[in-house]
């Protein structure tokens, strides 16, 4: 007898038997494969505004303090997340850069999690580890970005940047950096190049990471908003006469408003002559690099000493997966390893710890290795491919469309808006400019809400314009045909609303 006795054949309140398990588990997955094959039948969204989501979903109740059925909650909690999320997954869904689930990562997500290797130490996750490392370079090889260097995957593209962000500033720094900090720069400030359309990852690590945002020169961009190298050399020879240290220029391979490219040869060119590092945001266009014929413009980031892609936009993978690749196989370690007396690791292999933030790691990469093998590079270069020309497609339809007017296609992006036919020819005026900015604000409000389609939206020099982004191997010819209609539709309706309330001219 002891006071343990109790924990004798334990059986923990979370456990499931096996039997249960089975069953659980088969019903989940009949309820997710009727979900995905109603998909293009529902709405994209419910549109319920947050205080009725809070009620449905029981978020605002305090912690129970007992259990209940682990059935009873699978089943409540599957029911009101298919009637009350907003679905990526969806034919229709062009928003932001989001892509449709390939539904192998979803089982992929399943296995992973049953495995649930720490995917940190190769001694923890011996057969994860080895998959990371092909599906890391398997990435590269698609890309054509040289396969012998190093990857990691991470969160999504923000950490993927600063991990590139990061491997820069430890390769170029003159001083032993990561002991010393950025205060023994001997007042010489640290400088990052970028476009202006640069992602706000950017904004995120030049603060996180004690640069400042002041250490970071916006380059102007060009009528195709790519980054003018000419003002990025004279920026460079500026910094440097004043004593400044340049260190890192980002280059933009599809940037988050437009798909614009920037030049990234010209780019790594200068890089070479000043000796910087060139690190590309790939985070959207990156993978499009792979696709022969769409990605000569991308085909630069070959050149980058560090990239950011996005398995969970151009792969489809299920959310989260980013990855950050790096030409110098060293350059990771020398940013993010150390040593610690209580880590026993295999020296033969990777150990993904050493490799970037994360010191815990999931099995990401096995979502992203299944749907790889699952279509091969042929697969991939078709679906990107298809992704770019419905886009294409949209924009030429668009044009047929008096009452819409086109600004920008490039990638999968395109962007337009809505503008009444009596206000064409006024388009110039102050008051009308404001008003159609107002105007395609809430038609974007009401489509979004509506769920008959998901689009988003851009700024562009001041003027506010719908965005239809492809990133989705569900989308066909048909759903992108509709998408003008619904937008006349819902721009009629909004604008005699509006026009009740005041009038533009
Ligand atoms: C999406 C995107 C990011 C951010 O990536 P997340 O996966 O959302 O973290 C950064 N840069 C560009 C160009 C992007 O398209």
């Amino acid at each position: 007898m002891s006071e343990y006795d109790d924990l004798r054949g334990r059986k923990a309140a979370l456990e499931i038997d096996p039997e249960q398990f089975r069953m659980l588990g088969h019903r989940l997955v009949d309820q997710i494969a009727e979900l995905m094959g109603g998909m293009r039948d529902r709405k994209v969204t419910a549109g319920a505004p947050p205080q009725v989501i809070r009620e449905k979903l029981e978020t605002e109740r305090p912690l129970p303090e007992s259990g209940t059925e682990a059935s009873e909650v699978l089943e409540k909690a599957s029911e009101r997340l298919f009637e009350y999320s907003l679905y990526n997954g969806h034919p229709k869904f062009w928003g932001y850069i989001t892509s449709s689930p390939a539904p192998i990562g979803v089982l992929g997500d399943l296995l992973a999690s049953s495995i649930n290797p720490n995917v940190g130490g190769w001694l923890l996750s011996p057969a994860a580890s080895e998959v990371e490392v092909q599906t890391v370079r398997w990435i590269a090889e698609f890309m054509g970005f040289p396969a012998d260097g190093s990857g990691v995957l991470v969160s999504g593209g923000n950490t993927a940047n600063f991990v590139g962000l990061l491997a820069a500033r430890a390769a170029k720094a003159t001083w032993d950096v990561r002991e010393k900090g950025l205060r023994s720069s001997e007042g010489r400030q640290m400088r990052i190049y970028a476009s202006a359309e640069t992602h706000t990852w950017l904004e995120k690590s030049a603060d996180m990471y004690g640069f400042g945002r002041e250490a970071v020169r916006f380059i102007e961009t060009d009528g195709s908003l790519r980054m003018d190298v000419e003002k990025l050399r004279e920026a460079i020879e500026r910094d440097t006469a004043a004593g400044d240290q340049p260190f890192v220029v980002i280059g933009t391979a599809g940037s988050v408003s437009t798909g614009a490219v920037d030049p990234l040869d010209d780019v790594a060119e200068i890089c070479r002559e000043y000796d910087l590092w060139f690190h590309v945001d790939g985070a959207y266009g990156g993978l499009a690099a792979g696709v022969p014929g769409y990605g000569d413009e991308l085909a630069g980031l070959r050149n980058a000493d560090s990239v950011a892609v996005d398995p969970h936009k151009w792969l489809y993978a299920p959310l989260e997966a980013g990855c950050a690749l790096v030409r110098d196989p060293e350059a990771l370690q020398n940013a993010f390893s150390y040593h610690p007396p209580y880590y026993h690791f295999e020296e033969e292999a990777v150990n993904f710890v050493d490799c970037g933030p994360q010191n815990s790691r999931g099995f990401r990469a096995l979502k992203v290795w299944l749907a790889l093998k699952q279509v091969g590079r042929s697969g991939y270069e078709r679906m990107i491919r298809d992704d770019i020309r419905l886009a294409e497609a949209l924009y030429k339809i668009l044009d047929g469309y008096e009452d819409i007017e086109r600004f920008t296609h490039s990638l999968s992006i395109a962007t337009f808006r809505y503008v009444p036919k009596d206000l064409r020819d006024q388009k110039k005026k102050p008051s009308v400019q404001e008003y159609l900015n107002e105007l395609n604000r809430e038609i974007l409000d009401r489509i979004e809400y509506g769920g008959e389609a998901f689009v988003s939206n851009a700024v562009l020099d001041g003027t506010y314009v719908l965005r239809a982004c492809v990133v989705n191997f569900r989308t066909t010819l048909e759903d992108i045909e509709a998408l003008p209609d619904i937008v006349l539709r819902v721009g009629v309706e909004t604008d005699t609303e509006m026009r009740r309330e005041k009038n533009p001219v």
